[in-house]
């Protein structure tokens, strides 16, 4: 029998849901709310007859829910709230306690809350997105989806940092890693390509955040950022990796308190602190066509971050046979990828496919190296959703 699954992806200021059907897995509705917490808010949903934007107050995550219930129905999408068979959640931070999906349970809610402090940018507004739609959805089954299950399989070597091991044991300081929802849909999607046998995968996931990760048999063996997602490849507004006295030196010599810098480093650095143009990867490719030196700059510092990552990880897999790019500028920007192979085509045997890889954008999938490539680079679409609606799926049925 087919059942309706919603999942949800609850951020401070938007919130962002897709209906599915299963196991058909068909798209019933889409859409998300910006600007929450201002009076004109943004809704925009996906009905049967195109889609239908509004400009409303927002003032919370609960008016969302309430005005998405009463969409659904307006615009002939479902015809009861009880329709809806389960409800995905993505959950940022799951620390060391979550290798998996779990049902949301009150207890699970706890634990989500104590882990703000290790991500007060997002398991808050998470978390308020669960209250809000378990309020209007009492009695289905809600799933909590986290960024990190996917990398509880790296090794301590990997998830330690080199401070004071009682950093680790008293305040569980170590990488985690992010976007792990994203790496392990790509990672499946290579292996089905290659008729279930794993391969050595390395994901580029090149968002406003971005990160790497190296896959063997399936598992995430290592991942480019840490503690939080402003750790790893250069991003829209993140620093990445950095010296960490960095953080010592700007303090000082611009006389700002250490959550200041931290702020910098989280919104102000990346692409629109190199650039001084923009976090948007479409402005600085503009500026740099444009002749503007310090948006070349960007883009050569941006391929670069990302290739010393996937050099690092072809030697941590003893050799990787697949490279993918996924998220907006890995699936849409040909320039990019370009620049990032270029970077490690003489010594991983990498030969671009010039024309598929300028043709393969905006959603759609492909092989952008020739026959004789020895490793293959691949586009593939990433649908975080699909994979917490199968996680969804998955728990209902044990
Ligand atoms: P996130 O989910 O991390 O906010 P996205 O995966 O949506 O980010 O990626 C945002 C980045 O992708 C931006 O830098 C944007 O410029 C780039 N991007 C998204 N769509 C396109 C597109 N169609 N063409 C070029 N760049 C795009």
């Amino acid at each position: 029998m087919s059942k309706l699954i919603l999942a949800v992806n609850a951020g401070s200021s938007s919130l962002k849901f897709k209906i599915f059907e299963v196991p058909s897995e068909k798209v019933i509705t889409s859409g998300l709310f910006e600007r929450i917490g201002h009076h004109d808010g943004i809704f925009k949903i996906k009905a049967p007859g195109g889609e239908v934007k509004r400009v409303l107050p927002l003032p919370n995550h609960e008016v969302c829910v309430s005005e998405l219930t009463t969409a659904l129905i307006d615009l002939k999408i479902i015809t009861s709230i009880d329709e809806i068979d389960a409800v995905g959640h993505r959950v940022v931070m799951g620390g060391k306690y979550y290798p998996d999906s779990v049902l949301f349970t009150e207890e699970v809610a706890r634990r989500v809350e104590s882990l703000i402090p290790l991500a007060p940018l997002h398991n808050g507004p998470n978390l308020t997105g669960y209250h809000a739609f378990k309020s209007v959805l009492p009695d289905v089954a809600h799933v909590a989806v986290f960024d990190t299950s996917f990398h509880q399989t790296m090794s301590e070597e990997d998830y330690l940092f080199p401070i004071p091991y009682e950093y680790y044991t008293k305040y569980d300081l170590r990488r985690y890693g992010f976007h792990g929802t994203s790496h392990k849909y790509v990672s499946e999607e290579v292996t089905k390509l290659h008729n279930g046998v794993y391969q050595n995968t390395i994901v580029c996931h090149l968002g406003n955040g971005a990160s790497i990760t190296a896959v063997k048999d399936g598992k995430s063996i290592a991942t480019s950022m840490g503690l939080t997602p402003l750790g790893g490849v250069m991003m829209g507004t993140r620093t990445g990796d950095l010296d960490p006295s960095l953080m010592y030196f700007a303090a000082k010599f611009d006389n700002k308190t250490l959550d200041e810098v931290y702020d910098i480093f989280n919104k102000k650095s990346g692409m629109l602190g190199i650039s001084g143009i923009s976090n948007d990867s479409r402005d600085v490719e503009n500026a740099a066509l444009a002749g503007n030196k310090r948006a070349q700059l960007t883009e050569t510092m941006y391929a670069r971050r990302v290739a010393d990552y996937i050099g690092q990880y072809h030697i941590r897999l003893h050799g990787a046979n697949a490279i993918v790019f996924t998220a907006g500028i890995g699936e849409n920007v040909p320039a990019m990828r370009k620049n990032i192979i270029n970077e490690v085509k003489d010594a991983m045997g990498i030969i671009l496919d010039d024309e598929t890889n300028n043709i393969t954008r905006g959603g759609k999938y492909g092989l952008i190296t020739t026959p004789e490539s020895k490793v293959k680079v691949f586009v593939i679409p990433t649908n975080e959703e699909l994979m917490i609606v199968r996680d969804c799926m998955r728990l209902l049925e044990q």
